[in-house]
């Protein structure tokens, strides 16, 4: 019986660690200047060997944003240090190291369990983005998110450099007719540099469509079946351009 409990109380408190370590957010939220984080911990108890554990803790972008470290003290079922106000310190000052201690204050209910049981030195190394840096990661993410939300399913990054043609969106007759005489003009004026063909595009030369150096695939997987990725939409010729 006394297992059972006790093995349905560490259940419920993993599951509330869990909970309460996605509930932080990411550190790329919350500190989105940080580039990633070292901390260096030593766990002392309050006993002839004083040395608990080392513990050292690599926080990256991508990690939560979760610094509460559970007493490592058996008996002490509510203990933590709470590095998260420290960290928030030092990233508001934007400071490269901090150091200091901090006790374990759970356990009160506990006779055997001192206000010194446990303790904790820690070792802090921040590292930062530059402004530039934070800069432009916001607006991948900005940009990622809008993709996101708009096309939940398409990967974020195209893998091949894709022509300008309009897809879905309709463009503007106006804006069309624009940009046809934008191109005509960029074509003439580089037909004229270089006496080049007209369909010689301006600048980008067209992605070379590199081919794939083995030879073709013998048998080789059958299996895997392209991604499906939704068709490509035949949008109706559209009614309108009869007028032209
Ligand atoms: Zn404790």
């Amino acid at each position: 019986m006394a297992n059972m409990s006790n093995r349905q109380s560490y259940l419920a408190k993993q599951d509330a660690n869990k909970k309460s370590r996605q509930a932080a957010g990411l550190v790329s939220d919350k500190f989105p200047n940080v580039e990633g984080m070292v901390i260096d911990m030593v766990y002392y108890q309050n006993l002839s060997n004083p040395i608990l554990m080392y513990r050292k803790l690599n926080v990256f972008p991508a990690s939560y944003a979760y610094f509460k470290m559970d007493c490592m003290i058996k008996e002490c079922e509510d203990g933590f240090f709470d590095l998260g106000p420290v960290i928030k310190e030092m990233v508001k000052g934007r400071k490269k190291a901090g150091k200091g201690s901090m006790k374990c204050k759970g356990g009160v209910n506990r006779k055997e369990l001192g206000p010194d049981h446990a303790s904790i030195d820690y070792d802090i190394e921040i590292k930062y983005y530059t402004a530039a840096e934070a800069r432009r990661i916001q607006a991948e993410l900005a940009a990622t998110k809008a993709a996101k939300e708009s096309e939940p399913v398409k990967p974020v990054k195209p893998a091949k450099p894709q022509r300008p043609e309009p897809k879905a969106v309709q463009e503007h007759p106006k804006r069309k007719k624009a940009l046809k005489e934008a191109a005509r003009a960029a074509s003439k004026k580089a037909a004229a540099k270089k006496a080049a063909p007209k369909k010689a595009a301006p600048k980008k030369a067209a992605p070379k469509k590199a081919a794939p150096k083995k030879a073709a695939p013998k048998k080789a997987a059958p299996k895997k079946a392209a991604p499906k990725k939704a068709a490509p939409k035949k949008t109706a010729p559209k009614k309108k351009a009869a007028r032209r």
